[in-house]
Order: structure tokens, then sequence, then C-alpha cells
């Protein structure tokens, strides 16, 4: 035992920061006895920000064919802007950051960042799940912005003559751009002829798919149709194969392939199993009710009959996927699955966390460099980090932490971590309420007597954090928070 974390620890360390797992609970992939991977953005994962720039400019073209002017054609996908896990006030026309415990960090309108007095008397605090249910949750990487109109007051919606365009009613017009680049495949369609382009194609991904074969069930279960299915995995299992290696049909990485899941819905009622013939493409007539046959693709169908078909249970289950709504948080809560969230995002953050840490470092120990630390926010985009405002959590965060067991940049990334992995959550953290009460504190230190006074308290606080339950949104080791105890004594 004492042989292998030793060896563990050696390889922790030649383990690249992008290339970590993090842990929000422990999860022993020894005991894993399946393995489901979503499609898009977790198997096959796009060329950014080509193609959401791509995905952008469908959307603008559209709303212009639906009558909005030729002048929101300037407009550019700028991937500095928006940050997932942002929420949309289609009232007013808001993009709203919001902290794990609802509080409005950020507000803009359109591209003008609003200041405090302008928009709090309109958001004192979105503290319940009712709160947040009266808008929306910006899931996707694109969205094209709403013009500002004015800063002074919040309207809601776009005054020209007698016409009032409502921010809702534009904020359904983009919804329904969205949905009708989807459905006519216009976007899949340029994507397939355009694979090397918008497609990263990674040649550690069919390694990765036999190995875990090797000592699991691995399931494919993905919203998107056969035929875009079957364009993509070929590109990313079939071209893709190391010389010599003998050439095999994607379909053989898994055990069992499910098109059109229709996620959230698979993981509650589900759909209609059907069976999808793989000539035609076309789905057979009929509910499939037989028993599992290899090669075999589906159409539909929902978790529980996955589980029945591969003969699991849900605590069997690693769920990999990248939408923490449909993916994650639906698989956990209603089946038990075990669950890995795929986080793009993470290798942006985290260069800039290992580049800026240091200011981090020193807001810990003084609280006196805000304007620094928000310095360091910019680098992340116009919008900050996606996980934290400051030294403060944002929803995404905290329902990260909260539904995802594992996370990491990309799933290619289990491929440097042992079949049989102990992944330990760290037991103590480093959280936001730790940099809240530094900053309460601090005024009492500065009244009091200064920094001997404040030094002091921050010992205490990193003293209480050992009784936190929040997770660790940062790489932090146990020895990390081992250092950072010492410190402060
Ligand atoms: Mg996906």
């Amino acid at each position: 035992m004492e042989a292998m974390d030793t060896s563990i620890s050696t390889e922790e360390k030649k383990r690249r920061l992008e290339q970590k797992v993090f842990v929000n609970r422990s999860l022993t992939l020894e005991n894993i006895k399946c393995y489901g991977f979503d499609m898009d953005y977790t198997l096959a994962t796009y060329t950014s920000p080509d193609y959401e720039s791509l995905g952008f400019e469908q959307i603008r073209d559209r709303m212009v064919s639906i009558g909005y002017p030729h002048e929101i054609l300037r407009y550019k996908y700028d991937p500095s802007f928006p940050t997932r896990g942002l929420v949309v006030d289609t009232t007013y026309g808001n993009l709203l950051k919001v902290d794990s415990n609802g509080n409005i960090l950020v507000c803009s309108h359109g591209f003008q960042f609003l200041k405090g007095h302008i928009f709090y008397p309109y958001y004192i605090k979105l503290s319940s799940h009712q709160d947040l249910e009266k808008y929306s949750l910006l899931n996707k990487l694109f969205v094209p912005s709403i013009p500002v109109l004015n800063s002074s007051s919040l309207l809601k919606g776009f005054q020209h003559g007698d016409l009032l365009m409502s921010y809702r009613s534009m904020f359904q017009d983009v919804r329904d751009a969205v949905d009708y680049t989807h459905d006519t495949g216009s976007l899949k369609e340029l994507t397939t002829k355009n694979l090397e382009k918008y497609v990263v194609r990674d040649p550690n991904l069919p390694v990765l798919l036999t190995r875990i074969k090797e000592v699991a069930k691995v399931f494919l279960a993905t919203n998107s149709d056969y035929y875009y299915t079957e364009v993509i995995m070929t590109y990313l299992l079939e071209s893709n194969v190391k010389p010599g290696s003998p050439r095999k049909s994607w379909r053989s990485y898994f055990d069992l392939v499910v098109v059109d899941t229709k996620k959230p819905l698979f993981f509650a009622e589900g759909t209609v199993l059907r069976q999808v013939d793989t000539n035609t493409g076309k789905l057979r007539i009929g509910t499939y009710t037989g028993d599992l046959q290899h090669g075999t693709v589906y159409s539909g169908g929902s978790s529980d009959i996955v589980c029945d078909l591969l003969g699991v249970i849900g605590k069997d289950i690693l769920y990999v996927g990248d939408h923490i709504f449909g993916d994650i948080l639906k698989s956990k809560k209603r089946q038990g699955w075990k669950t890995f969230l795929v986080v793009p995002e993470l290798t942006k953050e985290l260069q800039v966390w290992e580049e800026r840490k240091n200011i981090f470092e020193e807001l810990k120990c003084l609280d006196l460099y805000l304007a620094e630390l928000n310095k360091m926010d910019m680098s992340y985009g116009q919008m900050g980090s996606l996980l934290r405002s400051g030294s403060r959590q944002t929803l995404f965060a905290s329902q990260l932490m909260r539904y995802a067991d594992l996370y990491s940049s990309s799933c290619l990334n289990l491929m440097h971590y042992p079949v049989n992995y102990l992944f330990m959550a760290p037991p103590v953290l480093v959280s936001p309420p730790l940099w809240s009460n530094i900053t309460e504190r601090r005024l009492t230190a500065e009244s009091d007597s200064g920094m001997k006074k404040l030094q002091s308290n921050v010992h205490l606080l990193v003293i209480n954090i050992s009784h936190t339950e929040d997770g660790c949104l940062y790489p932090c080791t146990h020895e990390g928070f081992i250092v950072n105890l010492r410190c402060t004594h």
C-alpha cells in the first residue's frame, strides 16, 4: 500500500496542471463497472473559438432573416465576453454573474458593465431556486449581445418611435434562432463539411476507450442524431488509427450506443427505445424489448433502460459529460450515478491561476490588493473567471461542486490515471467565506492594533476553514493546505 502511494505521488508530480482531474468527492475507479460518455464537447471537442464563431454567425444571420436590423451583422463573436453559468434577466435585458449565495457580482447591459447603484435596486439577491427559475441560465458558449440602450435607468425593452421590443421577446427570438440552427441542421452540416477545421481529433481517444473497455463496460449516450454521430465518431475513432494498429468500427469501442437521448428527459421517464438501421440511418418501427446486441445503435430510451441492458446499477456508473444540467445534475440527482464534468474552460482558468495566483496569495494574507485582484479577474475575460468573482464562488462553481464528483478540462485526462485509481477529495478547503470574513475582520484590525491583530485574525480564520464543508475549486493538495496553515502560525 505504501509503495503504491509513493508511486502515485511521483506520478502526480509529473502530471501537468491542465491534465489533472479534480475531486469533489472521493471515488475509486476500481469500483466503476461502467463508463458512460456524452459526445458533443465531451468525446468530441470543437475548435475554439472557431466553432463558437460559426454558431454565433448562424444565429446572428437568422436574426437578420427574421427582421432584425442588418447592423447586427457587424457583430463578431468575442470569446472574452460571455462566461458560462451567467444568469440572463430577460425582463431588463441584463447578464448577471451570481455567486453561490445568490448575490449579484457583475451586471452587464449589452457590452456595458453597470455600476452597483444602478442595478442594486432591481436585484437585491437571488436567494432561492424559485428566484433563479425566473431567469435563464446561460449554458451556451456563444450569445449575441443585446445593444446597449440606456445605462442610467433599466428599461424593459428597446423603444424606437411607437415600437417597443421587449428584452423578453428578443431573448425568445435568440433562443428560437438557436433552435432553428439545430433543427435545420445547418450548423451540423457546416461542421461535417469541415471536420478538420471544427473538430479536434486526439489520437489518445481510441487509446483511452480501449483501456477502459478492458476493465469496464462503456456506453455512448448523445442527444445528437445517428447521422451526425456516425460522421463525428468515424472521424474521431476510425480515421485516427496509429500506424500498424488494426482499423475497427467506432461502434466496437462501446458496449452500447444510444443516440437521440433527449437528455435531461433521458434521466427521467425517457422516450421510446428504438433500433437504428445503421445502413440507412432510419429508425426501426416499434419499441425494442430484447437483450443487448453488440454493435447495434439505439435511439431514445432512458437511463433505466441503459442500466437494464448493461446489467449495472447507478452507483456502478461514472458518467462523463459537459452539460451541468443535462448531463451531470440529472444523472446525479435522479439516478445516483457518479459524475465527471468536462469543463474545457479549465485550461484557461488554470493557466491564469498559475500565472496570477501570487496575487491571490497576497490577498489571502493581507486583503489589501482588491484592485490587483480585479486585474486578475480581467485576465480570464470581460466577465472574469467561470468559477469565481474575486474571492467568491460563482453559481456555476457551486453547481459543479455539488453535482460533479470529478471534473477536468477534458475526459482524455483520465488517460493520466491508472484504471484502479483512488480519487481522494481534499479534506480541507480554501473557501470563499474565509476571504469574506477576512474583509470584515480587517476593519476591526485597522481600528484596533493594525497588522498584528489582522494576522491573528487570519490565523483564526484559517483554523476555522477546517470545519467548512465546501469544496475546493482549485488544485489544493493536502500539502498545499498544510503550507498555508503553517504560514499563519
Ligand atoms: Mg455535450
